[in-house]
């Protein structure tokens, strides 16, 4: 990108193609929903420089189903999915709201699954946690798209790529998870301190090497590239929400990178913005 692209990007939102931009977005710590700190700055710098949306969809690493659910409700409720933290953080509400007409829109798009519409649940802290970050008058509705649990990283691939559409609607797609993401592995008292293991800066390295070159082969391939990759995906929740974001990924985008750092050792916090140009 020239530095008068750079410039031009700075100051509009963007929105030339009538292309909605579509993020990976790394929420790490539920902390990071209410901490002002580099990666909720980055969230928030993200969402300066989008056209706003008409609504958000968001796949979250903490919502896996059988089958495929989206959440259809008028009014979400706020869900602390968490325990151990802060007081504080189980005070926060998110009143945004649903749009049930776009769910059934979206039940309809999909021609390889029958999605179900779930009229119930909330939205959890994968979702509001940095959606809150990014668009914290709650005036945006946002839905939430389950993981079907039983699907594999190729279904997850090709189910995402019927959403293509949305894109022209001005809906902001979200996947949020974490490429990198061994809790089991985690110090947990170091987890405001940037620095990774060996094998989760490995795993890091060849994921955005993939994911810059366009190589999602290799990314559906996950359990094949090596034992890096099986110690940064132990379970794969946290990585598949990325495969819905780069299956949306249009021949003619530009893919980039945020927030680009390790915590605690081994989980990434890379954000992927994908922008039509
Ligand atoms: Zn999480």
């Amino acid at each position: 990108m020239s530095i008068q692209d750079e410039l031009k990007r700075n100051k509009e939102p963007e929105s030339s193609t009538g292309l909605m931009p579509v993020l990976f977005l790394a929420h790490g710590s539920p902390m990071n929903a209410i901490e002002d700190n580099e990666f909720s700055y980055g969230w928030k710098n993200a969402a300066k420089s989008i056209e706003k949306p008409s609504a958000i969809l968001c796949i979250s690493a903490h919502w896996e189903t059988r089958g495929t659910h989206i959440t259809a409700m008028e009014r979400p409720t706020t869900i602390h999915d968490f325990g151990g933290f802060p007081e504080e953080l189980y005070m926060v509400q998110y009143p945004a709201p649903g749009n049930p007409g776009l769910a059934k829109e979206i039940k309809g798009i999909f021609s390889l699954t029958e999605a179900d519409l779930d009229e119930k649940r909330g939205l959890d802290h994968g979702c509001w946690s940095v959606v809150k970050q990014m668009y914290p008058e709650a005036d945006i509705p946002v839905l939430q798209l389950s993981l079907d649990y039983y699907a594999d990283a190729r279904r997850h691939y090709e189910l995402a790529a019927e959403l293509a559409v949305l894109r022209k609607k001005g809906v902001l797609i979200i996947g949020s998870g974490n490429m990198v993401h061994n809790l089991g592995m985690a110090e947990w008292a170091k987890l405001n301190d940037t620095y990774g293991f060996d094998w989760a800066l490995e795993a890091g390295e060849k994921m955005k090497k993939f994911i810059l070159s366009g190589d999602h082969g290799q990314l559906l391939n996950y359990r094949s590239v090596g034992k890096s990759f099986d110690l940064a995906i132990p379970t794969p929740e946290h990585y598949l929400p990325m495969l819905y974001v780069l299956s949306l990924q249009d021949k003619n985008d530009r893919v980039s990178l945020f927030n680009d750092k390790t915590v605690g050792g081994s989980i990434s916090m890379t954000c992927i913005r994908i922008d039509s140009d």
